[in-house]
């Protein structure tokens, strides 16, 4: 099977009409030739930022590109990378269309590693490295329009003498040379290479360029696969292509991340009441242990076996995504009758429990679901969220190992109790929103009553974090005035703080964090710390600034690592800011 992405692309000029368009009537399927105002399609909160980008009125350079919601002709707006270049005429462009869901549909059909190469080669204009370890054959070629256009094809070391007899680079950079080329014939996970040569340029300019690539591991053979790039295209390539991987997959368990699920469902909503579909919130049981028992890595490989595990049980009939932590979301299509939609999450339970049967023996890695179906039960995404999420509760609530599925005459009296005790916030608030809900609490009580604000804040987070204990020093000592936790003797005291070697570690919002003890350079006195006190893991802020330090928060893994996620560490160091202006001796 030969896959391409679809690229489509069009002539226009600056006041946006369209003039031509290349790439037949595919391009239409966006752009209704009858209306040629082309920035009449874009999202209208993005449309002056479209403009802004054709017109060049920002950026004149060629190839400048960046991420749009397009309408469709089908009414839906489509994420779009969309890339603007240059042509000789000054009043007109060309722009590239790149529909987002094309690439992630086609990531999914891409298995063949060779055509996820060069899938992924063609939507750029770049010039492109490859070895083939085995044959020891090194490639240069230029893609465009899809084309492969070879410059270089031969042996590695034939390569260098060509490039050293034709000039290629300096004899000062030959040095370079060698390197790179030795680098090349390792095939190490990354490369990054600089050498400055006119290799883009068959010896017409000397350009500052790196080799930049990874190591492919195809089924017969490996790959070292790359780019050659001067330094702007760096910084262009880093901003478009961060935001394609935002609004792609979740890098652990390759199922849609919450961003592109999210925008999803949405689209969803809007596609007509004829179709039934059911929303699912599935959670893992007894996750948390895992973690903790078997360290963090080991709770990783059950979040990916999980995915996969749902995805396999969902199949064709449906869409998975991570929302985050151990929590996944499947839309299941067509849901005709109450009997189906039993079947499948029947089939969740039963199978995720098998999946982990025997796998870790005191813990019963099990799933709960909830569950709530469209239109049936409410015709908005926060709506459906809210009944499913009431559901999952419910599930776990009873025992977890369990699905429940919205019903009006069981939980709709339930279900308003609910919505009153949480207030009816959006229900979909992520766990990062909602930790800021505590901290916001905990700021406005901490002028009030500082310690029973601490107190209740440091007891949440005991639950939440996985943590062993947390623990506040103060004073020139630094002795520790709280301790939430075990009470570890060892961590009486943290004088270590005042030392460099503990300064040098804490970046410029005064916080430390080491998901990892090891990842601390060896020989820095803090790992030793660390190390002595039996501290995997830690986030260590401080209370004050780092010339003038008042007193330290400390939370503390001991015996297996784990790994904080972002949020913890921001609510830390929001914590350690807030105590800045809190006198200390107050909170024994
Ligand atoms: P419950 O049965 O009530 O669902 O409890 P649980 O033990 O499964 O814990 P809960 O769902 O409340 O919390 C999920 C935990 O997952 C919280 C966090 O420490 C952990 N976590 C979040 N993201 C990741 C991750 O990417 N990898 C790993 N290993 N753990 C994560
Ligand atoms: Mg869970």
């Amino acid at each position: 099977m030969i896959l391409t992405v679809k690229n489509r692309s069009a002539l226009l000029d600056k006041t946006l009409r369209l003039v031509e368009s290349d790439t037949t009537k595919d391009f239409f399927t966006y752009f209704d030739f009858q209306c040629q105002y082309v920035a009449d399609y874009v999202h209208p909160d993005e449309k002056e930022q479209f403009i802004d980008l054709i017109t060049g009125k920002y950026d004149k350079s060629d190839n400048r590109s960046n991420v749009f919601r397009l309408l469709r002709n089908n009414g839906e707006y489509c994420y779009n990378f969309v890339t603007v270049r240059n042509v000789p005429e000054p009043n007109l462009a060309r722009i590239r269309l790149f529909d987002i869901y094309d690439a992630i549909e086609f990531t999914r059909l891409a298995v063949d590693e060779n055509n996820k190469i060069h899938a992924a080669l063609s939507l750029t204009n770049d010039y492109i490295f490859s070895y083939q370890k085995s044959k020891d054959l090194f490639t240069i070629a230029y893609y465009s329009q899809g084309q492969e256009i070879v410059l270089h094809k031969m042996h590695l070391a034939d390569w260098k003498k060509l490039v050293i007899e034709e000039r290629l680079v300096s004899p000062e950079n030959v040095k370079s040379l060698n390197f790179l080329c030795e680098d090349i014939a390792k095939s190490p996970d990354h490369i990054m290479d600089r050498i400055e040569g006119s290799f883009r340029t068959a010896g017409a300019v000397q350009e500052k360029l790196r080799f930049v690539g990874m190591r492919h591991e195809g089924l017969n053979d490996t790959y070292l696969v790359g780019r050659i790039l001067s330094d702007e295209d760096i910084a262009k390539i880093q901003h478009s292509h961060a935001l394609i991987n935002e609004l792609q997959l979740d890098s652990l368990t390759q199922v849609y991340n919450k961003k592109t699920i999210t925008s999803y469902i949405e689209q969803k909503f809007k596609s007509g009441l004829d179709n039934h579909f059911a929303f699912m919130i599935v959670d893992l049981d007894h996750f948390k242990p895992v973690n903790d028992k078997y360290g963090h890595m080991a709770g990783d490989k059950v979040i990916a076996r999980s995915a996969q595990k749902i995805k396999e049980i969902i199949g064709e009939d449906g869409v998975v995504g991570r929302f985050g932590g151990d929590e996944f979301v499947v839309v299941l299509d067509n849901v005709a009758n109450v009997n189906i939609l039993r079947g499948v999450l029947r089939a969740l339970v039963v199978q995720i429990k098998k999946e982990f049967e025997g796998d870790f023996e005191d813990i019963s890695l099990t799933c709960s679901v909830g569950a709530a179906v469209y239109p049936t039960n409410g015709t908005t995404y926060d709506e459906i969220f809210k009944k499913a999420d009431f559901c999952l509760y419910r599930a776990k609530d009873k025992g977890r190992n369990r699905y429940v599925f919205y019903r009006d005459d069981l939980h709709s009296h339930a279900y308003a109790e609910r919505l009153k005790e949480t207030g009816g916030g959006k229900a979909s608030e992520s766990r990062d929103v909602q930790e800021l809900g505590h901290m916001t609490r905990f700021m406005r009580n901490l002028a009030v009553n500082p310690k029973t604000a601490l107190d209740t804040l440091l007891k949440h987070m005991m639950d939440l974090y996985s943590v062993d204990c947390i623990c506040i020093y103060a004073g020139k000592k630094m002795k520790r005035i709280v301790n939430y936790g075990e009470d570890y003797p060892e961590l009486k005291s943290a004088e270590y703080v005042f030392s460099d070697d503990f300064k040098k570690l804490v970046d410029d919002s005064g916080t430390a964090l080491f998901n990892l003890t090891y990842d601390i350079p060896e020989g820095n006195l803090f790992r030793a710390v660390l190390e002595e006190r039996k501290i995997y893991s830690t986030v260590h802020c401080i209370i004050g600034t780092k010339d003038n330090i008042k007193g330290l928060i400390t939370f503390n893994k001991l015996n297996v690592p784990i790994r904080f996620a972002d949020y913890e560490v921001s609510c830390a160091n929001l914590l350690a800011a807030s105590l800045s202006f809190v006198d200390l001796k107050k909170l024994c």
